[in-house]
């Protein structure tokens, strides 16, 4: 078999899916997992060593999912592993604080600016659906505003798209989301400031907080335009509204102060997640001290956990967080540049519509010629050929997340020799297209 007509092996996954789905709704525990967007079954992961994950049918694949973001230090990085062994040896939980949270939450507060005090929690759900209850619970005001086609977890305020027109109350995206809940969540395009003016001249009053993520990441990757965060932030500060930087993905992705020090533009409260647990369960919110005292010991606003604080959980992400210095973000920018430029090449080589989004690990192709700045544009992508490049690339050894509305993340792993082999096959896999 030639390089270019390569199949994988994935009767063992088959398998395996089959027998979940007994048992476990889908079959998986989150639904993307199932691969149901790109019509196929999903490939079971047996381990991860670096850049590489490697399935239960003997598959090697370079991966850009990291773990949907987490692992930007690559997969059982020797010192999270070492990290993870030495605490464990210690206990996993106690219910009781320890000095790791603190060591943490330092180094949260002095990386990022605008947090002075932080609260861990167990997810990204948790740190936004938190973090709303503060910001109505300050401001006693009950509205939110979320931008069409940014995702921030599944509580129910958050899990509304919005409807027709410019500035438009929601609607459940889901059933089980009452109605009333949704009413309070007002949904205006991305990167429309116009838009989002239009909205408060109406509400502004009643918006306890608007949500944005600074670069959008869950269609696909959508950077800010020039002025969009700025201009949140003058009518948030001129209504009295909290602006919360929803930096779960982009959070210690993007930038060694986040997506908040790449612009320049200061929230008032900021989302963590993902890379913040280094592979482990971990959310987070903080920002302004006078609002984050807010909440339960010091004020009356209620959020707890079990397991918050968890030693594993901050044991992985303190020592990613450690491990990621400003040389580690240029090195992530410049392989994602040479991701991004190859990719660019054999498109036009191929004479294929493309659209490359990136910031920096964060890499996005579009199969449009459109540009794309918000959920409209990003749907103007063809996605029946998304399916056929995301299977191309699996059986010929990269796996991508299986959705046109989802970035690749490069990793500070992914050496020289992974980015030219990731380009070499993207080169093999426009031409099965
Ligand atoms: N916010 C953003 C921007 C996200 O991308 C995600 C997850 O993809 C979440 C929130 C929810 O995080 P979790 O899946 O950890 O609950």
């Amino acid at each position: 078999m030639t390089e270019s007509n390569r199949r994988r092996n994935d009767a063992r996954s088959a398998e395996a899916f089959a027998r979940a789905k007994k048992v476990i709704p889908g079959g998986v525990n989150s639904p993307v997992r199932a691969f149901k967007s790109v019509g196929l079954t999903p490939v079971y992961m047996e381990r991860g060593e670096g850049s590489r994950v490697y399935d239960i049918d003997g598959n090697v694949y370079i991966d850009y999912v990291a773990s949907w973001g987490p692992l930007i230090m690559g997969h059982a990085h020797p010192e999270v592993v070492e990290a993870l062994r030495k605490t464990a040896e210690r206990g996993t939980s106690f219910g009781a604080p320890t000095e790791l949270e603190t060591l943490m939450a330092e180094l949260v507060c002095e990386r990022v600016p605008s947090v002075d005090v932080v609260r861990m929690v167990n997810s990204g759900t948790e740190a936004t659906m938190s973090a709303l209850r503060l910001a109505r619970g300050y401001t006693k005001r009950s509205k939110i505003m979320k931008f069409e086609g940014s995702y921030h977890g599944h509580a129910d305020s958050l899990l509304i798209k919005a409807g027709s027109g410019v500035a438009t109350l929601g609607l459940p995206d889901s059933p089980g989301v009452p109605e009333h809940v949704a009413s309070h969540t007002i949904t205006v395009p991305y990167n429309d400031i116009e838009s989002v003016k239009l909205a408060f001249e109406k509400f502004g009053e009643e918006i306890a907080c608007v949500i944005v993520e600074p670069v959008a990441g869950n269609m696909g990757v959508v950077p800010p335009l020039p002025g969009f965060l700025e201009g949140l932030r003058e009518v948030t500060t001129q209504y009295g509204t909290l602006l919360i930087f929803d930096e779960v993905m982009t959070g210690f992705r993007v930038g060694y102060q986040c997506a908040q020090g790449l612009f320049g533009v200061t929230p008032d409260l900021t989302c963590f997640g993902k890379v913040i647990g280094g592979g482990l369960p971990v959310g987070a919110y903080g920002g302004k001290r006078e609002i984050m005292e807010m909440i339960a010991p010091s004020g009356p606003i209620y959020q707890a956990g079990t397991l918050s604080g968890n030693p594993l959980a901050m044991a992985a992400g303190y020592t990613t967080l450690k491990l990621l210095t400003p040389e580690t973000y240029e090195l992530l920018e410049r392989q994602a540049v040479r991701l991004q430029l190859g990719f660019e090449a054999n498109a036009a080589k191929h004479g294929i519509a493309s659209t490359i989004n990136r910031v920096g690990s964060m890499v996005c192709p579009f199969f449009t010629e459109k540009t794309v700045i918000n959920y409209e544009t990003a749907k103007s992508a063809d996605l029946e050929r998304f399916k056929t490049y995301f299977a191309a690339m699996l059986d010929l050894g990269v796996s991508i997340a299986p959705s046109q509305f989802e970035g690749m993340f490069v990793s500070a792993v992914h050496s020289d020799a992974d980015i030219d082999e990731t380009i070499a096959v993207h080169d093999q896999a426009l031409s099965r297209l």
